[in-house]
């Protein structure tokens, strides 16, 4: 095996003078007199590299001189400061090895920019494109932060079930994986029980809070939504942090620090990405992004946002009043219009929330949560979990739920119960927020959308 040095290292050490192997795509060739230009990519960084090639290479006809966009190469050469503009130190080449040829007729990807629509037609070669390449490699920064963040403050990862028969009632459609039906078919009956994918960790994370403290998972999850929005996926990532002894303010407090962690660190580790998105996905993305880190997050009560949108002037599609779920155009005008930075909104009629959520003393609200952000609207919905067992019962059974299914649920609550709390942060929602890409397909490398899920 051989050994290269990343165009982002390289980039970032300048090593005058010494001899460095690279390996990566090309993106363009010009040629003049007795030279060619050949800018290489490797998708460690976004910018290229770009390798001077001399006519006198072995291979200068016959190879080089036939390289186009796509093609991969290997280059040995030394690394010299570049009168170019816009980049401090090239690559004249020893030797320029073609690993695979990539036929101009036919390779989708050309020198023009191309519609996000139509790169998510070709998702084995979008990654190789300027927007694609950054988003993934924010997203992996992020997830890397992530865990930092928790690990950090001494939180426990826990991997939580993708197979599961509970459906965290309310969190959205559950994809049926069995049906406990034995003539169904096979794998039908595999559990002997209804079974499908996760849309939520959080009841697993409960039973790891109330044993380990602060715990977290970070892993896939499954909504058959059939809603083709800009920010709904059939398969996404959630982080979801679960804290014993954490009322609701503890919990806001964690996702807001959160948040503010995220922002700081990929600002810095990726301010080269980020600086692409700014300039081409979304104007002054970047100084939006300090200014959220930087201050307090707008606060206000359920009950408050509904006096606020109902003094607003406003006509929505949907009219407001007490109980309604907030929609998106509500949410947006809060957070768009009205606040401008982060909100978060707690406090929410018990009666459109799920029955783990916690009953306030007006025993009418529950103490939930949900953070919008502008341009998205929710990103974070979460909140203190019902920890009294006769409560929790009598929620459960209003709300129709066999109480033969979540004896487990409920004997948290009969042994050694603790206030606790947590809330699911959608990491697609979130690299969208930090990129500022208008669509969340454009921010999983394989978007499951419905009808849509082609490798
Ligand atoms: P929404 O109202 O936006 O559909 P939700 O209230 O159903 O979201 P929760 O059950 O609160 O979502 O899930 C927690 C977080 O997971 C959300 O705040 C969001 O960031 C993310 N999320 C939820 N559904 C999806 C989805 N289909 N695709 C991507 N992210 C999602
Ligand atoms: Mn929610």
């Amino acid at each position: 095996m051989r050994t290269y040095t990343k165009i982002r290292q390289l980039l970032a050490r300048q090593p005058l003078g010494e001899t460095v192997r690279v390996a990566g795509w090309v993106r363009t060739r010009r040629d003049t007199g007795g030279f060619s230009f050949i800018e290489v990519n490797d998708g460690s960084c976004l910018g290229n590299l770009q390798v001077i090639a001399d006519k006198r290479l072995g291979n200068y006809e016959a190879g080089i001189k036939r390289l186009t966009a796509g093609c991969s190469v290997e280059v040995e050469g030394t690394v010299q400061e570049s009168p170019a503009r816009g980049q401090a130190v090239e690559l004249v080449a020893a030797e320029i090895k073609v690993v695979g040829w990539a036929d101009p007729e036919t390779y989708p990807l050309q020198k023009k920019r191309h519609s996000f629509e139509f790169l998510r037609e070709i998702a084995h070669l979008r990654p190789r494109t300027n927007a694609l390449g950054a988003v993934a490699r924010v997203r992996s920064r992020l997830a890397y932060a992530v865990h930092a963040f928790f690990q950090e403050r001494g939180f426990i990862q826990v991997h939580t079930p993708i197979i599961t028969t509970s459906d965290c009632e309310g969190a959205g459609e559950m994809f049926q994986i069995s049906t406990g039906q034995p003539s169904g078919g096979p794998g039908t009956d595999f559990f002997g029980r209804r079974a499908g994918l996760t849309v939520s960790g959080q009841l697993q994370a409960e039973v790891y809070a109330l044993a380990l403290g602060d715990v977290y998972t970070f892993g896939p999850t499954f909504r058959a939504e059939n809603s083709n929005t800009s920010r709904h996926l059939a398969e996404f990532w959630m982080i979801e942090p679960e804290m014993a002894f954490c009322d609701l303010a503890g919990n806001r407090r964690i996702a807001e620090e959160l948040l503010k962690y995220l922002l700081d660190d990929i600002l810095a580790a990726c301010a080269e990405d980020m600086e692409l998105f700014d300039r081409f996905i979304a104007k002054g993305l970047v100084e939006r992004l300090r200014s959220v880190a930087g201050q307090d997050f707008a606060h206000i009560t359920y009950t408050e946002a509904v006096e606020e949108l109902q003094h607003s002037g406003r006509t929505f599609d949907f009219p407001v009043r007490w109980g309604i779920d907030l929609q998106s155009e509500h949410e947006r005008y809060l957070t768009d219009e009205v606040y401008r930075r982060p909100l978060v909104v707690t406090d929410y009629p018990a009666a459109i929330k799920p029955f783990y959520m916690r009953i306030n003393d007006d025993g009418r609200t529950v103490a939930a949560m949900d953070i919008l952000v502008p341009g998205i609207g929710e990103i974070v919905g979460g909140s203190q979990r019902e920890e009294r067992y006769e409560v929790l019962e009598r929620r459960m059974q209003e709300a129709g739920i066999d109480l033969d299914d979540y004896r487990w649920y409920l004997d948290l609550r009969r042994y050694g119960t603790v206030p606790h709390a947590g809330f699911g942060l959608g990491f697609e929602r979130l690299v969208q927020f930090v990129s500022g890409m208008a669509n969340i397909r454009e921010v999983i490398p394989f978007p499951r959308t419905p009808g849509f899920a082609p490798c």
